[in-house]
């Protein structure tokens, strides 16, 4: 029998959370990320249980073993159990029973068989008992080792259902694809037929769905299908996925970044396409300035942080297909660390006003010219 291999099954909130459930009388078991990921031994992100106990009867259970339970998403029948200070989502096995392409009507169900056919991939649909046995029901074992990203039954159906899967496919390709392998053809060709419904995703759920794509370690294939198929120029229209590899291949071992992926692939409207928060928009919009600009390394380190610095560095060269300067890491720390050694009150009271203002940028574009080298002693002289 298969087992999960990781020690995250015996942490003391999965357990206090799994065994309340189980001493209940009731069926229980981890799924989806944590089982995935434990399985192909990359990092799990949060837990998720799945029961076949009622929204209600989790609450009860939680409380009378003493656990916080908030009811999320009680409704669709989520209750989140706080336990040892972390929150597991519990979410009672359901089957859709209709759908509008958007949100799924869900029927409780007391089948765990129900439970794994309303998900979407065959690897996302695997299940581990609070003993840590795994559990099968779709196969998605056999495509998780192939790294196959396969939809669980009819894939056109499926993606009717609920076009954010669309999106979710080129992510779990992008993440946990075989890069050497080709994607699923069904799947393709499930998309490729889809595609007007993509136009009915909130900007939200696109946005965010895109971002976690563009943060795994080698989106480039991902992206240049979705260019393909079409689904790139409906999500992000103008966009255009030819830069991308050359930048993720400069990247080298700098940390992805899913802003910076996204300048490289352009497009219009993206800020309010993908509603981005206010931080990621402030980040696309410095580096899209940066590019347009001839300003040096250091000094973009200094004006914005060595990342930003970064990001726009790592573009230009990825734009102009030449390799990266050698000191340009160097130039970018000197930039981030520097401090302008010149105070307003160093040229008071002989200027003041906008001549003020204007005198000291002198001054700081001298400084900056010299690699940040000149002293205030040589700045004032
Ligand atoms: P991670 O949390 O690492 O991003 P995950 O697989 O846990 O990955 P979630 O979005 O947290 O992804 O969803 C948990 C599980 O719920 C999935 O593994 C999948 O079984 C199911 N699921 C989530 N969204 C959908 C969807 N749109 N359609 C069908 N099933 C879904
Ligand atoms: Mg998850």
């Amino acid at each position: 029998m298969t087992r999960v291999r990781g020690d995250w099954i015996n942490a003391p909130a999965a357990q206090a959370v799994s065994r309340a459930i189980e001493a209940a009388g009731h069926q229980v078991f981890f799924v989806g990320g944590c089982v995935r990921n434990d399985l192909l031994g990359a990092p799990i992100s949060d837990l998720d249980l799945s029961t076949d106990a009622l929204p209600d009867r989790v609450m009860r259970i939680a409380v009378d073993a003493g656990l916080r339970a908030v009811p999320t998403g009680i409704d669709h029948g989520t209750v989140t159990v706080v336990a040892d200070g972390e929150g597991l989502e519990v979410t009672t096995f359901r089957k859709d029973v209709e759908t509008d392409g958007r949100r799924a009507v869900v029927a409780f169900s007391d089948r765990l068989e129900d439970d794994a056919h309303r998900r979407d991939f065959t690897m996302n649909a695997l299940y581990a008992t609070p003993d840590g046995a795994i559990c099968d029901p779709l196969g998605g074992l056999h495509d998780l080792r192939a790294r196959r990203v396969r939809f669980i039954d009819n894939a056109g159906a499926r993606i009717r259902e609920d076009y954010l899967r669309t999106l979710r496919f080129f992510r779990f390709h992008a993440w946990y694809g075989d890069p050497a392998g080709g994607m699923d053809a069904d799947a393709l060709a499930g998309i490729a037929s889809n595609l007007a419904g993509l136009e009915t995703l909130s900007r939200e759920r696109v946005g965010a769905e895109m971002l976690k794509l563009l943060a795994a370690p080698d989106p480039a294939r991902a992206v240049a299908t979705m260019a393909q198929t079409g689904v790139l120029g409906i999500v992000l229209p103008g966009a255009d996925a030819s830069g991308l590899p050359s930048l993720i291949h400069l990247e080298g071992d700098c940390p992805p970044d899913p802003i910076r992926r996204l300048a490289a692939l352009g497009g219009q409207d993206v800020p309010d396409r993908l509603r981005l928060s206010k931080r990621d928009r402030k980040q696309l919009a410095v580096i899209r300035e940066g590019m347009g600009s001839v300003m040096p390394a250091g000094e973009l380190a200094y004006r914005h942080g060595a990342d930003l610095a970064t990001d726009v560095v790592l573009l230009r060269s990825a734009q102009m297909g030449a390799p990266l300067d050698a000191c340009i890491w160097d130039d970018i720390a000197k930039g981030a660390q520097a401090t302008f050694p010149v105070q307003p009150a160093d040229l008071m009271p002989a200027l003041n006003g906008p001549e003020l203002g204007a005198q000291l940028r002198r001054i700081e574009a001298r400084w900056i010219a010299s690699g940040f080298e000149l002293q205030r002693k040589d700045l004032l002289t």
